[in-house]
């Protein structure tokens, strides 16, 4: 029996204001990249089409905040119907890192998913281009963090220089499609 999926791809972005989440979506989704984004500007969602195999492609809708993460409160319709979380922190603030255990769990309390110990999460560690090693996050201390938070995949990404942002919405998709 054929199991028929829906081809949208629900796919939130989540982390501290400022780690980069706008920015990563327009790289993605209009490969296009611009210092300053104004918070309250946009649809709530873009979309991309996603090529699945030969003669099947997915609509990827990427819900992004308006700067609402800021006070934690993001109504329920954010997180509704999720396929795919995106946690990102900012790899020269420490804080942001540290913060990412509470996004996720943040986005378990709402999404109300029904397997969470399943359910697709990516980590971006944003701004891999800039060199400030003093304050930065390492890689090591990311990776212990995926793996205590069950091998979440992990893709250091710069949103400015294009580094690894397509690879990291491919397996963003990938997991998208698992959950749909
Ligand atoms: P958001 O609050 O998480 O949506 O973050 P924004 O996308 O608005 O980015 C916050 C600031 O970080 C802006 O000034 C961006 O230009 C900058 N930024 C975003 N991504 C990168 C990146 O990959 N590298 C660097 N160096 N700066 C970035
Ligand atoms: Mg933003």
């Amino acid at each position: 029996m054929s199991t028929r999926k829906k081809q949208i791809l629900k796919v939130i972005i989540l982390g501290d204001s400022g780690v980069g989440k706008t920015s990563l979506m327009h790289r993605y989704v209009n490969d296009k990249y611009s210092q300053q984004y104004k918070a309250t500007i946009g649809a709530d969602f873009l979309t991309k089409e996603v090529a699945i195999d030969n003669d099947t492609t997915a609509t990827m809708q990427v819900w992004d905040t308006a700067g609402q993460e800021r006070f934690q409160s993001l109504g329920v319709a954010f997180y509704r119907g999720a396929d795919c979380c995106v946690l990102v922190y900012d790899v020269t603030n420490p804080k942001s890192f540290e913060n990412i255990k509470s996004w996720r769990d943040e986005f378990l309390i709402h999404a109300n998913v029904s397997s969470p110990e399943t359910f697709p999460f990516v980590i971006l560690g944003n701004k891999v281009d800039t060199k400030d090693s003093k304050k930065s996050v390492t890689l090591k201390a990311a990776q212990e963090l995926s793996k205590s938070l069950g091998n979440i995949p992990l893709f250091q990404t710069s949103a400015k220089n294009s580094i690894n942002v397509d690879s990291a919405f491919e397996e963003i998709a990938r997991g998208a499609l698992e959950q749909n």
